[in-house]
């Protein structure tokens, strides 16, 4: 494989993967459930979803870690097995994609609220994700990506943790956004400038956003992004907002929907496209196929 910053920076567009969450719930996973337990104990489950991304055209896996740190886990019982289940993530995710994609590890939120509007300090949040990001760099991970972050300081320990473990390894870094009448913000009031400014001082290679939006409101998100840096971006939209019918949440969004969309994306250029909750190896084969009509 070919150095992933070094194709990047030539122009290329890569294709990630969709959603892990979403794809585990439809397997039987419970709300109450620890996800990152089912490294563990169900690996099967996950190759076999990682594998439909593979085959769907993924260029880049996710590893199934993306509530994997010690503060993560603790309401499971589990905070002592944050390196083995991250470490266990990443040989399922290598063992479907040899070499034939990136594995890339998911860091999300710690669930932690820092200091002063929460009440941890900000060297308990960093430790976390040092532990977790230390277990998928060990284990082999390609790629870092911080995801779903609403705090900008949150976002900004994780990236600082990976570049502390690793000053090469690539660390793309996502937050999510909400539509306001005032323009796009996180639940914290994080602009999309200062995500931009904040993300890369940090040392992210890669950023943007990921979750909480459709495709079209991805779309100006991304724009937004591109008005503020020249760096590459990334981008992984929900498949719409998620409606609750008969009691099961559903996301609407087809995937020629996103696909259609994804050309708007790719003329920015944003550089990794790839999608997030309610999407499935459906929608990465319509956007793997819209990259490569594109590229062609
Ligand atoms: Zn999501």
């Amino acid at each position: 494989m070919r150095d992933f910053l070094y194709r990047i920076r030539a122009g290329e567009i890569i294709v990630a993967d969709g959603a892990m969450g979403t794809m585990c719930f439809e397997a039987g996973l419970r709300v109450g459930d620890c996800p990152e337990l089912l490294n563990i104990e169900n690996p099967q489950l996950i190759e076999d979803i990682t594998r439909s991304y593979l085959e769907a055209g993924s260029q880049i896996v996710q590893t199934n870690t993306f509530g994997g740190t010690a503060l993560k886990l603790a309401p499971y019982g589990l905070q002592k097995r944050s390196a083995e289940i991250n470490e266990a993530a990443v040989k399922i995710a290598r063992r479907a994609a040899g070499d034939r994609a990136y594995i890339s590890g998911s860091c999300g939120p710690s669930g932690k609220i820092l200091q002063p509007y929460g009440d941890t300090e900000p060297e308990i949040i960093y430790a976390s994700f040092r532990e977790q990001i230390n277990a998928l760099i060990e284990a082999g991970a390609d790629i870092i990506t911080v995801e779903t972050m609403v705090d900008l300081e949150e976002a900004k320990l994780a990236i600082k943790a990976a570049r502390q473990i690793s000053s090469t390894i690539p660390v793309m870094a996502a937050m999510t956004f909400d539509s306001t009448p005032n323009g796009f913000f996180t639940i914290m009031g994080i602009s999309i400038e200062d995500a931009a400014v904040g993300l890369k001082e940090a040392g992210a290679d890669i950023i943007g956003s990921n979750c909480g939006n459709g495709i079209r409101d991805m779309v100006m998100i991304a724009s937004g992004f591109r008005q503020a840096t020249d760096m590459p971006l990334i981008i992984q939209s929900n498949a719409g907002l998620p409606k609750v019918e008969n009691g099961k949440t559903v996301y609407t969004e087809t995937p020629e929907m996103m696909a259609e969309h994804a050309k708007d994306l790719m003329v920015l250029p944003v550089s990794v496209i790839g999608g997030c909750c309610g999407t499935t190896p459906e929608h990465i084969r319509a956007l793997r196929k819209m990259v490569d009509s594109w590229a062609a």
